[in-house]
């Protein structure tokens, strides 16, 4: 399954031996239709040059492979064209490439502009296919390698290489367990650790490099789709470059179904929006700070201030950050608006096209989860984490002593507890948070009081001064993945609060010892996280 170049092409199918590939006179059909013959390629002889006679020019004739189509052969008959080759070839050098011909005629399956090289990878592959699994049914020795090299080089043009992506889709397919929600796309990046740039088409739901597939915008959605596609089939029309259903219209790049939706004027600014997208008259833009993305400097505690009573004194203050992304930015807007109004406010988050970051004022836990339970309750469909959404939860320093905000890092660091925190977190680690083996109960100490500074993409964030912020958990996407990281936080910050357990601190930070202190805790406000523990694999 390596990828083929011309020079390797040219050391198994040489036009030198008579042999290879068909045989002076023959064709060697490689599809039902695409067939190579052996043939001359005519070539003026630059270095003969006669002074007395510029008009006796003389020519070389190369002995090349040709590619050739039948029904192009046909169709130029028809036409009394004559026949021409798609492409034409000797060890050395290609003679012609027509690419439009090959388009035409050739497999659909190669990207748009084929390299060279990746003409050699296709041929190669279709004079001898693809092997990819053994008799056991597993995939062969270094195909991972060989994927990941393909797919950064000449060889992702070639038409093997989606034949070698389909079969990357089953096995991923068949590991995909019922525990985890996962897309098949994110499944499949994170499998070739996110080189080729793959994409899926929405419409097809086909998975392939970006260079296989048309950048558009679909329904207001800005998107890659298969390129083979006849929109026209699925019921598009092209309007303003945009892809869209005869009953869509377009309002500052949102799609709304026009049948549903009532188009009026802003009072405020007089701008074009649908109805049930204004407050008392007023779009969006014009409704004020509840609405509004603020910058990503923003501080919402000096907007918003701090929660102080709704929570017991003895409790510590949280913020919570949250990122989503917003098929309909206005949509989104709105939403998040009325629900978490005087809450939390909206800020730009770089990291997401069309999406924001809630981020909630400090207050209690309470008030978090009754808020932002409200807010997830509804979630509307167009609302939604994004593979790379994460949330943050930020834990009032005040609430761990200098041992327990130590045990509080070590715990999230261990190497031993890395299932445990995936599985409550819903996500593994990502480049901008991660666990590190050598961070130990000293950490907190040492930043708060020696003054070291560490990486803030750990998992637990020790650099600011008045929070531990912890960044290990996938955005939620409903109540209950909330409910099940939220009782999680107020637990470890429970569990962390002694300075006198039973067992030796060593034990302590390991998530078997946590489970069982939480098992045995009569507090039904830890009801959800248990019962999600116990019902997953991770304890038994
Ligand atoms: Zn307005």
């Amino acid at each position: 399954m390596k990828q083929i170049s011309q020079l390797k092409f040219s050391r198994e199918f040489s036009i030198t031996d008579t042999n290879s590939i068909v045989r002076e006179g023959d064709q060697k059909f490689i599809t039902d239709d695409l067939y190579i013959i052996r043939s001359i390629h005519r070539k003026r002889d630059y270095s003969h040059y006669n002074a007395d006679s510029p008009s006796d020019i003389r020519y070389i004739d190369k002995p090349v492979f040709k590619l050739l189509s039948v029904k192009c052969d046909s169709d130029r008959a028809a036409q009394v064209r004559p026949q021409i080759c798609i492409m034409s070839w000797d060890d050395d050098y290609i003679y012609s490439l027509k690419r439009d011909t090959l388009r035409l005629y050739g497999p659909k399956d190669n990207s748009n502009y084929p390299n060279s090289n990746a003409m050699f990878d296709m041929l190669y592959y279709l004079i001898k296919p693809l092997k990819l699994r053994h008799a056991n049914g597993n995939l062969v020795r270094g195909f991972k390698n060989h994927l990941i090299t393909r797919l950064n080089g000449f060889g992702a043009d070639s038409m093997h290489c989606l034949t070698i992506i389909d079969e990357l889709r089953k096995e991923v397919e068949n590991k995909q367990s019922d525990m985890f929600e996962t897309s098949t796309l994110d499944d499949m990046r994170a499998y070739v650790y996110n080189n080729g740039q793959l994409e899926q088409c929405p419409i097809t739901k086909v998975i392939k490099p970006r260079s296989h597939l048309e950048w558009g915008n679909i329904s207001g959605i800005r998107c890659y789709r298969d390129r083979t596609l006849n929109m026209e089939d699925y019921g598009y029309t092209m309007e303003n470059h945009c892809w869209l259903k005869e009953n869509e219209i377009l309002i500052d790049g949102t799609c709304y179904d026009s049948r549903t939706v009532n188009v009026i004027r802003c009072d405020g600014c007089n701008a074009k929006c649908v109805e049930e997208e204004t407050r008392d008259g007023e779009c969006v833009e014009c409704i004020g700070r509840d609405y509004r993305i603020h910058n990503y400097s923003h501080r919402v505690e000096e907007t918003l201030g701090f929660d102080k009573h709704s929570k017991l004194p003895s409790e510590p203050y949280m913020g919570i950050e949250l990122e989503y992304q917003a098929d309909k930015p206005k949509g989104g807007r709105l939403y998040t608006g009325d629900k978490l109004k005087g809450h939390a406010l909206m800020k730009d988050d770089g990291s997401i096209r069309n999406g924001f970051e809630i981020v909630t004022r400090p207050a209690g836990y309470w008030t978090h989860v009754n808020k932002l339970s409200s807010f997830l309750d509804d979630l509307p469909e167009h609302i939604h984490p994004h593979q790379s959404c994460g949330m943050h939860v930020h834990i009032s320093r005040t609430a761990f002593t200098f041992l327990g905000a130590g045990k509080f890092t070590e715990f999230f660091n261990r190497p031993s507890n890395k299932k445990f925190v995936q599985l409550i977190a819903g996500r593994g680690e990502t480049q901008y948070q991660k666990a590190d083996a050598t961070w130990d109960l000293k950490i907190p100490y040492n930043q708060a009081i020696k003054d070291y500074s560490y990486n803030r993409y750990n998992f637990v964030n020790v650099s600011n001064r008045k929070t531990l912020e912890l960044r290990i958990f996938a955005t939620p996407a409903n109540k209950m993945e909330f409910m099940i990281r939220m009782q999680f936080v107020k637990a470890m910050v429970e569990y962390c609060k002694p300075a006198q357990l039973s067992v030796p601190l060593k034990e302590q930070t390991h998530y078997e010892s946590f489970c069982n202190w939480l098992d045995n805790t009569r507090n039904n406000s830890y009801e959800i996280l248990n019962n999600f523990i116990k019902e997953s694999t991770i304890c038994a």
